[in-house]
């Protein structure tokens, strides 16, 4: 299909791999079988097979399709909806030892990174939640002060301290999240695919699940083929609806993405931003920027679209894209003559409290879940993976009693759809009064 904006069906860091593997065709016997192949997946499959488990994963595209191959690449301890929220829902005990999760995650990934010798093409440089209009500055201080209470390694960055660092001056203030960086998101969901081959796990390419019967052992079934396991595990995050269990665990809004042409060294040294810090916006719906290895600008969100019954709103969205690429021009003023190369969209899987969700269910409570990320997911599901292999194996992992309370669910349709349409556009109409407030300070 022709499209009048340039779309990439998945995204730019991805692409199929020369060594696919077969679909599944026949009967097989595993100890877990795991649905899909991303990091929650990938480093489930590896770290039970590091301990000697038979494993099976079944993806429905290849390994890397899903959210893993699509997104911007932020390794982030970002964490829930924002501290103060953390605060506010789970009083600070909790708060705390849900920031000290978030940090770990970002530790386990880096190390994980270094372990496997994956080439991801890893910064270390941190993140910026950055204000984009004066009024940002005194919240932002207070999530500051309120994470730096709980242990968080957190640091308040004034004006005159994001132009040292040569950040773009729409940035004004910020909250530099000193733990994690930026990476190539694909690389990095390939790396751990080759580490779980060559470590043994039997992965199965276009091998979609279809049925999940329950027992023991449980047999999770494609068209033509199956597996009985002692276990499952559902790691299809923002597609879990699909599977037919967990229907209001995660609701799945799409989030949409541009890649700018190469910036060229002259708007390279235009731009300044000499420590490819990641920067995410104070906005309601934030918008993302990063710089990557190859001096292009990979940004968006800014827009999230949730679609009927938790299916999957379509990737190609030209008013989504026009808006994400509105907020890169306000933005980066200085970068008006570099192009779009291209805009693409995934699913993130979003609780009702925003927080991952790790569990089991089923008759013979042997399937297995972690889900649910709300957009951080980089660092999260790769710990989760190593969380999830010691639930199934009956240890509990040090970090699972921090994501330990009472699983909300998403009321059913129509009320599931009406309240996204509700929050999403109450929140973009304030996003865009304070767009509109940038635009009358800077007298446009
Ligand atoms: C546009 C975008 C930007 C993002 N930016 C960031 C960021 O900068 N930083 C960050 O931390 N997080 C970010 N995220 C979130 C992050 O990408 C996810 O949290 C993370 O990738 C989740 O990994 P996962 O393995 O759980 O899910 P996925 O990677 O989505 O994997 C699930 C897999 O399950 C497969 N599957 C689904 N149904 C079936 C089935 N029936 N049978 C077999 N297989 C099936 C899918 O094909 C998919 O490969 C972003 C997400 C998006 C969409």
């Amino acid at each position: 299909m022709s499209h009048e904006l340039p779309f990439e069906a998945i995204s730019p860091w991805v692409s199929e791999p020369e060594d696919l593997r077969p679909a599944l065709d026949t009967s097989l016997r595993a100890d877990v079988v795991v649905i899909g192949g991303g990091y929650t997946g990938l480093s489930t499959a590896l770290s039970l097979r590091q301990q000697g488990a038979d494993v099976v994963v079944l993806e429905q595209d290849f390994a890397g399709s899903g959210a893993s191959g699509r997104n911007a690449g932020h390794l982030t301890p970002t964490i829930g909806k924002d501290v103060p929220t953390l605060l506010r829902l789970f009083g600070r005990e909790r708060a705390a030892n849900l920031l000290r999760f978030a940090d770990a995650a970002v530790e386990y990934t880096e190390e994980t990174i270094r372990k496997l010798g994956v080439d991801c093409e890893y910064l270390p440089n941190g993140n910026v939640l950055a204000g984009v209009h004066a009024k940002h500055e005194a919240p932002l201080r207070r999530a500051a002060d309120a994470a730096r209470g709980l242990g968080g390694a957190v640091r308040f960055l004034a004006d005159p301290e994001l132009r040292e660092r040569g950040l773009p001056p729409a940035f004004c203030c910020g909250v530099l999240e000193e733990r994690g960086g930026t990476l190539h998101p694909g690389r990095y969901v390939l790396g751990l695919r080759q580490a779980a081959l060559a470590a043994g796990v039997r992965l199965f390419e276009r091998s979609a699940l279809v049925a999940l019967e329950d027992g023991a052992p449980v047999t999770a079934r494609t068209s033509e083929g199956a597996v009985r396991a002692d276990a499952a595990v559902l790691a299809t995050n923002a597609y879990t609806t699909s599977t037919g269990r967990r229907p209001r665990a995660v609701a799945p809004l799409k989030v949409s993405l541009f890649e700018t042409e190469p910036l060229g060294d002259a708007a390279r040294a235009a731009l300044g931003w000499r420590g490819r810090e990641g920067v995410y916006t104070a906005h309601e719906v934030l918008e993302s920027y990063r710089l990557t290895a190859r001096d292009t600008i990979v940004g968006g969100s800014k827009v999230t679209r949730y679609a009927w019954g938790s299916g999957l709103a379509p990737g190609y969205d030209p008013p989504a894209f026009r808006a994400i690429e509105g907020g890169f021009r306000a933005r980066f003023p200085v970068l008006r003559d570099v192009g779009m190369a291209r805009f693409w969209s995934g699913w993130i899987g979003l609780t009702l409290d925003f927080l991952p969700q790790l569990g089991v269910g089923g008759t013979h409570q042997n399937v297995f879940h972690g889900i649910g990320y709300a957009g951080h997911g980089v660092a999260q599901a790769t710990l989760m993976g190593a969380m999830l292999a010691e639930r199934i194996q009956g240890r509990e992992h040090e970090w699972e009693v921090a994501l330990r309370r009472r699983a909300l669910s998403w009321p059913p349709e129509p009320l599931r759809w009406l309240g996204a349409q509700l929050i999403a556009g109450a929140l973009e109409a304030l996003d865009r009064r304070t767009d509109r407030q940038i635009r009358a300070t800077r007298g446009d």
